[in-house]
């Protein structure tokens, strides 16, 4: 397995004591703080930051999960705004203002419930142009897209309906523009093609992670292709047979659990799983993500697992990550 590329001015390598007679293991954590991975990100023609490398509990300094994707210095996608991403959002100097699209895996807390500070800054920003927002359809208990924006937002009975402007296009606020995608069926479900302001090419795949309806995404701009692959267990078979020899310039995988038994395989893939996944999507690189404190405390052992199936470059990243591509 190689280990990221980025310079040791920028990456903070974590060293773990060998058994005897074995040489110390690198281990690939870039440690780049958010204002500096902004600045990386926004050097670059085509970059993605991790603004939340977190999971669903409140663990040491990591946001719930979110990215985002800039092009031409401007962060124009999020995937994702997990609880922590508005303080992030600050921190990398973004605008509502600069983004077209802002896209749902699914509807757990720890990916969307930092959307309403997100969109509270931005209606001081103005601004008329659409804002693209997609997400997952309704299943199980969860809401579809346009009914968790309604219970935000809408005017009357949305818990902040006084930013209802964001909905029916009222007070100088940006419309959000709602794409709902089928996402119960991660064996036969569709892919969807979206295609977002700024020649950029959205596709949704559903995955499976229990019983939440969930996507991952692919976004393709300027001759690159990022691979958001999200929360989803190893039973996600349309991801995996459209993902196959995908090679996208980075995919990104969630590190939620480790090996072993008791783990919560249903919802996510084992770090062997993430192994056999990056092997038959062959990425460029892999940054890992949406690290718990029960995975990252055991992440020799979860990237021994991986380097069993996927030889590529790994980055481990934490909040303000920046890859440029
Ligand atoms: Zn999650």
């Amino acid at each position: 397995m190689m280990w990221s590329g980025l310079g040791p001015s920028l990456v903070m390598l974590g060293f773990l004591l060998a058994p005897a007679g074995a040489p110390l293991v690198a281990i690939p954590i870039d440690n780049t703080p958010v204002a500096k991975g902004a600045a990386q990100c926004r050097a670059a023609e085509v970059g993605v930051q991790a603004l939340g490398s977190g999971g669903p509990i409140a663990e040491g300094s990591r946001a719930g999960t979110s990215y985002a994707l800039w092009v031409d210095g401007k962060a124009r996608v999020l995937i994702d705004t997990g609880p922590g991403s508005f303080i992030r959002f600050g921190e990398a100097g973004l605008k509502v203002a600069d983004l077209e699209a802002i896209a749902f895996s699914h509807f757990h807390a720890d990916h969307s419930g930092g959307l309403s500070g997100i969109l509270n800054t931005g209606s001081f920003e103005g601004g008329n142009a659409p804002l693209t927002i997609i997400g997952p359809e309704a299943a199980s208990v969860f809401p579809g897209t346009r009914d968790f924006l309604a219970a935000q937002f809408g005017r009357g009975k949305g818990a902040w309906a006084y930013l209802h402007g964001y909905l029916d296009a009222g007070d100088g606020r940006r419309p959000l523009a709602v794409r709902e995608i089928p996402a119960a069926d991660a064996e036969q479900g569709p892919i969807t093609r979206v295609e977002i302001a700024g020649g950029m090419v959205l596709q949704a795949i559903p995955v499976h992670h229990g019983p939440a309806p969930s996507l991952a995404y692919t976004v393709t701009v300027r001759g690159r292709t990022i691979l958001f692959a999200g929360d989803q267990s190893a039973a996600s078979s349309k991801f995996d047979r459209f993902t196959a020899a995908l090679r996208p310039d980075l995919l990104i995988a969630h590190h939620v659990i480790p090996e072993g038994e008791g783990q919560p395989i249903g919802l996510h893939r084992s770090p062997q799983d993430i192994g056999r996944m990056a092997a038959n999507i062959a990425p460029m690189r892999l940054l890992l993500s949406h690290h718990m404190d029960r995975s990252f405390s055991r992440l020799e052992e979860g990237l021994a697992a991986i380097a069993q199936h996927y030889s590529g470059t790994v980055t481990i990243a934490s909040d303000g990550t920046c890859v440029t591509l």
